[in-house]
């Protein structure tokens, strides 16, 4: 999730960093208990009712993510941000949502229970930070900010060997089918239920990525748009207009994949063969049980996509 932006506020992300920690330490705020830097981006994170043990931990856990997201996108996509681990009950980790207000910040609650082996596995931090990634591009369109989120999370991480690829494909098969147009519902920038814009969203993540690979010989996908758009933009720093972003996502592809479909299904309910996407890609029914189709027309887009890349 992430929450509308206040314009104009940006002087922490946009300040010039310089690489000794003492200075960018100070760029952290009073409220940061600890300094972590990847790359040439500055976390600061802020852990409540900590103790050694826990901060260790949640050291894990954060540093896991990023790398994961910095993979994805060729660096860290913040210059500085505010982690903000606040504790709950139980052992989980919820209530992620990032924000734009005078600084880019995460928020994320983390049960005082919470284990390696939960925060190993933990795809929230991911789906959060993914979100640094995209400019604000306003309510209207928050389809494609949790779209991409959701996406990006589990290529990501499989990219990274951190999820297994066949859960990846399993859970886009299962869910990704409610992200389809119900019955009297609208384009995707008319219809901001939950199903819609996490899942639709994230179905048209996965259509530009096959369709983009289509048109390059499967040497181009989204990732190399989402860079692109990253670079140019600086990611939810700014606010930038739907149109010039998607624009900038298909110059990097010399392709109009994405111009194209958001024309196509912005305004209009688009129910997309679901199963012949699955059955050209070779994606079987449960992928956890049963094995890919490796001969399936497009099964070497598929295996592509989420290729692991190694940390
Ligand atoms: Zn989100």
């Amino acid at each position: 999730m992430r929450t509308a932006a206040l314009y104009g506020l940006l002087a922490l992300t946009t300040s010039t960093l310089a690489s000794t920690a003492r200075v960018e330490t100070k760029a952290c705020g009073p409220q940061t208990t600890e300094v972590m830097i990847v790359g040439v981006s500055t976390l600061c994170l802020h852990i409540e009712e900590t103790t050694p043990a826990r901060t260790q931990l949640l050291h894990t856990w954060v540093r896991r993510s990023a790398d994961i997201v910095a993979q994805y996108y060729g660096r860290f996509p913040a210059s500085l941000v505010l982690l903000d681990l606040g504790i709950m009950d139980g052992a989980g980790i919820g209530g992620g949502h990032t924000i734009n207000e005078g600084g880019l910040s995460i928020h994320v609650g983390v049960g005082r229970d919470a284990t390696p082996e939960g925060l190993a596995n933990d795809w929230v931090l991911v789906h959060e930070m993914v979100h640094l990634a995209l400019p604000e591009i306003g309510r209207r369109h928050d389809w494609l900010a949790e779209g991409l989120a959701v996406y990006v999370e589990g290529i990501a991480r499989a990219q990274a060997g951190n999820r297994a690829i066949a859960d990846v494909w399993a859970e886009d098969r299962r869910s990704m089918p409610l992200g389809l147009p119900r019955e009297g519902e609208g384009g995707m920038d008319q219809t901001p239920t939950w199903a819609r814009k996490y899942w639709g969203g994230a179905l048209f993540c996965l259509e530009a990525d096959v369709q983009i690979r289509q048109r390059t010989g499967n040497r181009q996908g989204l990732q190399a748009a989402l860079r692109a758009i990253l670079d140019a933009t600086g990611g939810y720093g700014a606010a930038r207009d739907i149109g010039d972003v998607l624009s900038i996502g298909d110059a990097a592809t010399g392709t109009r994949v994405l111009e194209e479909l958001y024309e196509r299904e912005s305004t209009t309910p688009v129910a997309g063969d679901l199963d012949a996407l699955w059955r050209s890609l070779g994606v079987p029914k449960d992928p956890l049980t049963e094995p890919f189709e490796d001969h399936a027309p497009l099964a070497a887009i598929r295996i592509a996509i989420t290729r692991p890349q190694g940390l």
